[in-house]
């Protein structure tokens, strides 16, 4: 659905991007993250065709942005950072205009109509002017428009910022339904919105990726941690001559018993847990628990920051 291939952008003396590429698939979720002035914004922008990279290509369904422009705006849907609405007009009236502007064919207009309107829940606010709404139905005014075209692919240029905690969780659960239909790429500064909304994330860091993938992947560790119900002698010793073991630190658990974080080696070691499941059952360990050791987003996401 999108190709980037080795984007480069620069304004002026600033380095927006430095050779950005990655792949999208159809039907996939995926957010892009990163802190203030990573250059998601401007990544955005040059997906959706509103900014010219200074070398590079972007395909969407097949066609190139730079060559095909208006086709590709046509085919997708797009929530910039500050949605350019217009305050003085009613919330339909403002989107029969987007419709119109969009070309959808008068007998088309009521079904999609109803359908953006009913998908954002904005049903009761149709006759108010869109200066007296809040900003959480602003937001759902300017994803009504970005989908009244039954848009394949959605870009959503930081969906939630600027909402409170109620509205969030609301136009989350809105994503969450679009998703089902479309592809949906969006950005955000916020590690937890990414949790919450998709299973992919590329990382984008002083413009450039410093990850791209699933987050159970970007999770793993090649350590495992050890329950016991109690606390048989040697089990640290043991542990430690398993191969691919490169140390052992033992702890205890809240509740008080005796646990073991057994560290394998880094970039893809094996899975140690088979081999300590194994070892428990030669040694007759009174085994509680066995895992594979997991790191939060945020402790991957402040790794590669100091990485830098
Ligand atoms: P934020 O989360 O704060 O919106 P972002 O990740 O979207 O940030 P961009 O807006 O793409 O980042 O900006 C990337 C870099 O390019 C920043 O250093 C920013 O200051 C700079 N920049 C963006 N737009 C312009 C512009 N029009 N002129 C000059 N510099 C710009």
């Amino acid at each position: 659905m999108i190709d980037a291939k080795d984007l480069f952008k620069s304004y002026g003396p600033v380095k927006a991007l430095c050779g950005v590429s990655f792949h999208i698939a159809e039907g996939e979720i995926v957010g892009l993250l990163g802190p203030n002035g990573a250059g998601k914004t401007t990544v955005i922008k040059i997906l959706t065709g509103f900014l010219q990279p200074d070398s590079g290509s972007v395909q969407i369904g097949g066609l190139d942005v730079l060559t095909h422009t208006r086709e590709v705006q046509a085919q997708l849907g797009y929530l910039p950072e500050n949605a350019p609405l217009y305050p003085e007009l009613s919330v339909q009236a403002y989107l029969k205009m987007i419709a119109d502007l969009r070309q959808i064919a008068p007998d088309e207009q009521l079904a999609g109509l109803s359908e953006a309107i009913y998908a954002t829940g904005l049903q009761e606010h149709l006759t108010r002017p869109i200066a007296q709404l809040s900003k959480g139905f602003r937001q759902r005014v300017g994803l009504a428009q970005a989908i009244l075209h039954k848009p394949k692919l959605l870009i959503l240029d930081e969906p939630t910022l600027g909402l409170d905690p109620t509205q969030i969780v609301e136009v989350r659960r809105l994503i969450r339904r679009l998703a089902e239909q479309s592809t949906i790429l969006f950005s955000t500064h916020i590690l937890s919105e990414v949790e919450a909304l998709c299973d992919r994330v590329i990382i984008l860091m002083n413009g450039e990726i410093r990850a791209d993938a699933h987050l159970s992947e970007l999770a793993a560790t090649p350590d495992a941690v050890l329950v016991l119900a109690d606390d048989p002698a040697g089990v640290d010793r043991v542990l430690r001559q398993l191969p691919g073991v490169k140390g052992v630190i033992t702890m205890r658990t809240m509740d008080g018993f005796p646990a073991y974080r057994v560290l394998g080696q880094p970039s893809n070691g094996p899975d140690l847990c088979p081999a300590i499941y194994d070892l428990a059952r030669q040694h007759n360990w009174p085994l509680r628990e066995l895992r594979r050791d997991v790191r939060t987003l945020e402790t991957v996401f402040n790794e590669l920051a100091t990485a830098a």
